[in-house]
């Protein structure tokens, strides 16, 4: 049977990456910070120094001899694939959308051209990889459950000094029922008080494409709706000013029902839209305020 190592910091990335694996036929060992799906697994204290998390999976790898070294595509899972690739000289790709393994090698993709296309790469085994982890559905699988307690080699190379909790607004996109997702539609940021009228008319979380929250800062990144951002599934999702390009689509591919506002007939949120009205924002919002 073919050994699969895994490594994801947060236990629900890591059950999503175990239970794909073990589907496709794999015996899944791996390192987590908390009890996790796996057949062998390793918990140790969260650590999150890429040079002490590389020289633990080195270490766990050369006692397991996986076949496929897979972790999750976060900004330190993608650091730590790199440099444990380079210290195995394997093949490594990250952010890896889905994989199938065909004999002695692996097939992923990924998005290219900045989420324009999807490629796919095949690369041989043992190989590394990094995975989207939300993008994996999870499926029921039994596993061993060996669990034993790890203690990450401490790396004399970076020392952490000290780490603060980034301070995050708590939204609830992913469990929201309805979500009005603003976009750079809206002319000033004063102009999000109506959307947020709309939004308590509805009982809905407010979302946004990337120029909102990063470029111009209105509203906090933990309301950021696409390939970097939240990836949503409300039954309603009602999308304002918003053009639909490929990297903000993705993130509400799985809604139920898309109503979109435009004043461009064209645009590509068209596309992504169970019902598109053609009009001014600025007209409309007022209109469905008064009439809900
Ligand atoms: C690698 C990469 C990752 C990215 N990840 C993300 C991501 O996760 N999420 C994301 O959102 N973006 C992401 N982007 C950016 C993305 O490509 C788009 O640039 C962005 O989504 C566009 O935001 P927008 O629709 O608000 O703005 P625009 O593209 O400028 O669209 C504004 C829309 O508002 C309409 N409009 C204007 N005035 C009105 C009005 N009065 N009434 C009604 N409609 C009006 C216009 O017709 C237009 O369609 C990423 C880009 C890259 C390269």
């Amino acid at each position: 049977m073919m050994k699969a190592l895994v490594f994801a910091e947060k236990a629900d990335h890591f059950n999503r990456i175990s239970s794909k694996l073990k589907e496709m036929g794999f015996e899944v060992h791996g390192l987590s910070f908390a009890e996790a799906n796996a057949d062998h697994l390793y918990i140790s204290e969260p650590n999150y120094d890429y040079a002490s998390i590389t020289a633990a999976m080195e270490k766990i790898s050369d006692d397991v001899g996986p076949d496929l070294v897979v972790f999750s595509s976060t900004k330190l899972g993608k650091e730590v694939s790199a440099r444990f690739a380079q210290r195995k000289n394997l093949p490594c790709i990250t952010e890896c959308l889905n994989l199938e393994v065909e004999g002695s090698s692996i097939t992923v993709s990924r998005y290219s051209l900045g989420g324009k296309t999807i490629a796919k790469l095949r690369t041989s085994l043992p190989g590394v990889i990094a995975v989207v982890a939300d993008a994996i559905e999870p499926s029921e699988q039994s596993f061993q459950m060996n669990i034993q307690d790890f203690e990450i080699p401490v790396s004399n190379q970076i020392r952490t000094v000290s780490r603060e909790e980034k301070k995050r607004e708590a939204v609830g996109l992913r469990e929201a029922d309805v979500i009005i997702c603003i976009g750079r539609g809206l002319r000033k940021k004063e102009d999000i008080e109506l959307v947020k009228e709309l939004a308590e008319k509805l009982n809905a979380e407010i979302g946004c494409t990337r120029p909102l929250s990063h470029d111009y800062k209105w509203l906090p990144e933990e309301r950021m709706i696409g390939l970097s951002g939240e990836k949503v599934s409300p039954k309603l999702l009602i999308s304002i000013g918003v053009s639909g390009q490929i990297q903000h689509a993705v993130g509400i591919m799985n809604s139920k029902t898309v109503i979109a506002i435009n004043t461009d007939e064209n645009a590509p949120m068209r596309e992504h839209s169970d019902y598109y009205v053609v009009g001014d924002l600025y007209e409309i919002i007022p209109e469905l305020i008064r009439n809900l």
